[in-house]
């Protein structure tokens, strides 16, 4: 009989979850409080409920074989009564390691990965010693709930504190900001016997939000240092599933800025990029299923097609052409910085695509 895989969360990551979960013969339901949820076009079975709702959680888990989740903010004290009952094959544990920036980090340096001086705030005192202590410019942040720079404010003299102060009541962490050469991500997927890595690219974000991803990186060392260093770390924290990382490069260092135990936007090029993809390999630890080491097929780019470029996306996606691939998740909303489909140009170095198709787009 087919196994059903449940995914918390009906978003883009759960719609292509559920693809590749297809493609290796297993059904999947998912939970969204949105009737309109990308994932439920793909999903045999769906249930819309917020996701706190601890009885439709519990009957998401009653009707899967396995669980997993796509979506951070699962209020992870439910999910550790279900962790008892159910298959939540990836735990609570990542999730809520990750669902605090300063656990996060504190975590991140207890397994291994370094991070840049940072120090929390929980009121305007504190803020004012940490802001100090750290020194200018920094990066005040929200600790929980952030997303895409949200709830962020960059602290450049002491004139930007009341800025900052604004963040407040919300318990806060201030970093030291980095002037970075670049960003990169890694998304690794581990089970008992193995982790693997995907191919490390640059990231390269605008206002916040991811734009491209160019793979590999230019840098081939630090991309394999990153990819090694990924999966070292998952194996002395113990997580099993997948989980991408956010680092920041600098002067060949490398510096954790941020975890997700779900796949990654940075991965999605793996679809067509790689030999195995970020959703196929989760799907496979799911089932049990022996994980695939992944290779890069040619230099690919990834862009994000957000509302402002949703029309360029479908002109683009009308001419067919070979090594362009085009992704719509079928939102029902449109908005301007609204992350509506992905394009990946495979067989397309960074110089290519800045040539040939950066000018198609409005952002
Ligand atoms: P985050 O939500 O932590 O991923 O931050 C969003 C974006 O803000 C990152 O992709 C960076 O471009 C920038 N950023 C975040 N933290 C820092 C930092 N400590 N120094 C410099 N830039 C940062």
């Amino acid at each position: 009989m087919k196994r059903t895989i449940g995914i918390i969360g009906g978003g883009q990551l759960g719609l292509m979850i559920a693809e590749q979960a297809h493609i290796l013969g297993a059904r999947c339901i998912a939970l969204d409080p949105a009737p309109d949820a990308p994932a439920f076009a793909v999903c045999d079975e769906h249930i819309v409920a917020a996701f706190d709702d601890a009885n439709a959680l519990e009957e998401l888990c009653r009707r899967s074989d396995v669980v997993t989740y796509e979506f951070e903010n699962v209020p992870s004290g439910l999910l550790v009564g279900l962790e008892r009952k159910y298959n939540i094959k990836q735990g609570f544990r990542p999730l809520f390691d990750s669902q605090d920036r300063l656990r996060e980090k504190e975590n991140a340096r207890a397994n291994g990965l370094r991070t840049v001086r940072y120090a929390a705030a929980d009121d305007e005192a504190s803020l004012r010693r940490a802001i100090e202590e750290i020194g200018v410019p920094c990066v005040v942040k929200t600790r929980t709930l952030g997303y895409d720079g949200h709830g962020q404010a960059v602290v450049r003299d002491t004139g930007d504190i009341a800025k900052a102060a604004d963040l407040l009541p919300a318990p806060l962490i201030v970093e030291e900001f980095i002037a970075f050469d670049y960003e990169a991500s890694a998304v690794a997927v581990a089970d008992d016997k193995r982790a693997i890595c995907f191919p490390v690219g640059r990231n390269i974000h605008k206002d916040g939000i991811l734009d491209l991803c160019i793979v590999p990186c230019d840098d081939a060392a630090t991309g394999e240092r990153i990819a090694r260093e990924s999966c070292d770390f998952m194996r002395r924290c113990g997580y099993r599933g997948i989980l991408a990382i956010e680092y920041f490069v600098r002067d060949g260092e490398i510096y954790f800025n941020e975890m997700a135990p779900r796949p990654h936007n940075s991965g999605h090029y793996t679809i067509e990029g790689c030999s195995t993809n970020q959703f196929r390999e989760l799907c496979r630890y799911l089932l049990d299923m022996p994980l695939e080491e992944p290779r890069l097929l040619a230099p690919t780019v990834m862009k994000n097609i957000l509302g402002c470029d949703l029309e360029a996306a479908e002109r683009i996606a009308a001419q067919h052409l070979p090594d362009v691939h085009v992704h719509i998740y079928g939102k029902t909303v449109c908005k301007p910085l609204r992350k509506m489909g992905h394009i990946t140009f495979t067989a397309t170095a960074a110089e290519r695509y800045r040539n040939e198709w950066a000018d198609k787009f409005v952002r």
